[in-house]
């Protein structure tokens, strides 16, 4: 039989790989900061959250990175009054984390690139008006036809303040890993990937990457998770796990259905 505690993507083990971060000395960078420092850390850690469906699960992983001193950066959306919860992106930014806007306007308008860019610069101000936002992530529908950052190559996000993108300004010498599909691997990422990077280092659970990261052998993560996937009980590990193997379902037939 197996217990929660052998369980992977728990709220536990995100806290082990937190405590591994801090006692192997990688320092946190926020998005804004690795844009703006002058000299990157010997060892560092970017640690990226897009809460894609439910704000509060940000509060508890935020609590986690603030007792091991690891500042992240989160991305928020705005679709409805669920996703946009003013008073927990507050709450997350006051624990000394970085808050940014995780934008779909090219999906949310349908292509039109004037009602998008409208939109956004709305969207933003919302932001602002909770604090200054200097990054924005966009959000990725494997099932729309529409990438969202395509606005990009019409508009320059500088005009409104905004300093980078968490896909676009990123180089490649950063070791990239996401939580999408339940792995920390590229397999179910349709959309979240970094445009160029190729390859990547490969792990399959969060024990290898706390492994990876004792072992001394990388100098940098740059980190994706969902925390709405990371399940604090026995019974939203079952839930969570359930929908997530419908979702992938749902991406395999979508990548056999694109190569037709
Ligand atoms: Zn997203």
């Amino acid at each position: 039989m197996i217990r929660y505690n052998q369980f992977d993507f728990t709220l536990d083990k995100f806290q082990q790989l937190c405590m591994s971060l801090d006692e192997n000395n990688y320092s946190s960078l926020t998005m804004e900061e690795y844009l703006t420092t002058n000299s990157l850390p010997e060892k560092y850690i970017m640690m990226r959250h897009d809460i894609d469906r439910n704000p509060s699960k940000a509060l508890e992983t935020a609590r986690i990175e603030q007792e091991y001193d690891i500042k992240a950066t989160y991305y928020f959306r705005t679709v409805n009054d669920n996703l946009f919860c003013p008073e927990i992106i507050s709450e997350v930014n006051e624990m000394g984390h970085e808050i940014g806007y995780h934008y779909e306007v090219l999906n949310e308008c349908k292509g039109n690139y004037e009602d998008a860019i409208k939109l956004f610069e709305k969207n933003l101000k919302k932001f602002n008006d909770l604090g200054n936002v200097k990054t924005v992530c966009m959000h990725g529908q494997p099932l729309s036809k529409y990438d969202n950052r395509d606005i990009w190559k019409k508009y320059d996000y500088r005009a409104f303040g905004v300093i980078g993108e968490a896909y676009l300004s990123i180089d490649d010498s950063v070791n990239y890993l996401c939580d999408t599909g339940r792995n920390w691997n590229f397999d179910h990422c349709l959309r979240d990937y970094i445009p160029n990077k190729k390859e990547s280092i490969h792990v399959n659970s969060t024990d290898d990457l706390i492994e990876l990261v004792e072992s001394g052998d990388i100098s940098n993560f740059y980190l994706l998770t969902h925390p709405e996937r990371w399940s604090a009980n026995g019974f939203e590990w079952v839930l969570f796990y359930s929908k997530d193997i419908v979702i992938n379902l749902g991406k395999r037939v979508l990548r056999v259905a694109r190569t037709w």
